[in-house]
């Protein structure tokens, strides 16, 4: 069996998808979405295309090697997103070649259900804010008994803010805590947004409700910051998502400066990476909190990392990872938890008419959050 074709689809603003067709005619899918680099990664498969046509579609681990390694400049968002769809692409084939779903071959589950977490939270405080917060938070709950939910303080923070913007937050937060009780979780997204002093200011604030984690108190670049916020609050801190490789994740796991990474199967080297992180952590007691903020066949890849990993905690999912009309049969949310995947491959049919639709790439915050008031730049 050999690889064929690598072609590229462009269905939902931000989902961008690689279809592999062997000469035998299996197919497999990945996604290869990066916010902010859309174009370039597609350029990135179409010169890794050259590579993998041709090539046994079996040898995932000396193709992720080959690519990786053989290129002088290793790593990178770009070649790690490419990396990451083509290697979910070919997990969907193994399975299907050996007609198991891929967790089977990634040594077994060792769970019977996978948990995930969607986003909510009260945006605002507002009769209407508050209005649009509990009909989402009923609907998730109609759905599928979600059992813990993440949400962020939202907007531009600078090096500190006045005493009434923390404390909105933070009534927002405990507001969250009396709507849903005590037996479900909830977890704040900063974003990468805050300084070290601010973020440790607003944690113990929080601190009374009991959060489920923080994620990203502070930006990825500097592995001593993040240490520093987790060393001085007493609840976990979570962070990964703009991490890529076991060699992106060393520092973190090593000086254990959080205490739940977030790695993503669309970039920090999709199935066959992921694993390995997650292994790599379980040797510290970190748990892993897939990210997945992008489209339906990168959360459909992570749930095979999900059902066999130990360190799992729950999987994120938002409502395009629900399918977003690209699959043709949705992942069920029942009691908080999806089954096991159990077709062969990633076990999803996609729908060929909603996948062929070509659409403009479209950010998610649309760049409203780029300037503070002085017109200088903010993290958004
Ligand atoms: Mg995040």
């Amino acid at each position: 069996m050999k690889i064929a074709t690598i072609e590229q689809f462009f269905p939902l603003p931000r989902v961008r998808l690689v279809k592999i067709t062997t000469d035998n005619g299996l197919v497999g899918w990945g996604e290869t979405t990066l916010e902010g680099k859309p174009a370039s990664v597609v350029a990135a498969v179409e010169e890794l295309a050259e590579y993998f046509v041709g090539k046994d579609p079996l040898r995932i681990e000396h193709h992720w090697q080959h690519v990786y390694r053989s290129a002088f400049f290793r790593g990178g968002n770009i070649l790690m997103t490419a990396l990451s769809g083509i290697d979910q692409a070919l997990w969907d084939i193994s399975g299907k070649h050996f007609g198991v779903p891929t967790h089977a071959l990634l040594g077994g589950a060792v769970r019977e259900r996978i948990r995930v977490y969607a986003h909510w939270g009260i945006g605002s405080l507002t009769d209407e804010g508050k209005a649009s917060a509990r009909e989402r938070l009923d609907m998730l709950m109609a759905k599928g008994s979600y059992t813990a939910f993440k949400s962020g303080p939202g907007g531009k923070w600078r090096a500190h803010e006045p005493p009434s913007m923390i404390d909105e937050f933070v009534e927002r937060a405990y507001l969250m805590r009396e709507w849903v009780g005590p037996d479900v979780e909830l977890a704040f997204d900063f974003h990468g947004k805050m300084t070290p002093a601010m973020a440790v200011e607003i944690c113990h604030e929080l601190k009374g409700m009991r959060p489920m984690f923080v994620e990203e108190p502070v930006p990825q670049e500097n592995v001593d910051a993040l240490k520093q916020v987790a060393d001085k609050v007493s609840f976990p801190i979570a962070t990964g998502e703009r991490l890529l490789t076991r060699w992106g994740f060393r520092e973190v796991i090593e000086k254990q400066a959080a205490a739940y990474l977030q790695p993503d199967t669309s970039h920090a080297g999709g199935i066959t990476e992921l694993k390995k992180i997650a292994n790599m952590a379980e040797v510290y007691y970190m748990h892993i909190l897939p990210h997945c903020a992008i489209g339906p066949v990168a959360f459909s890849a992570s749930l095979h990392v999900d059902a066999v990993i130990p360190n799992f905690l729950a999987q994120e999912q938002i409502d395009q990872g629900l399918g977003g009309g690209l699959l043709q049969q949705d992942w069920e949310v029942v009691d908080g938890h999806i089954d096991l995947p159990s077709k062969p491959g990633l076990g999803f049919e996609i729908d060929e008419t909603a996948v062929a639709q070509h659409t403009q790439y479209r950010e998610e915050l649309g760049g409203e959050y780029y300037y503070e008031t002085d017109g200088s730049v903010a993290d958004w």
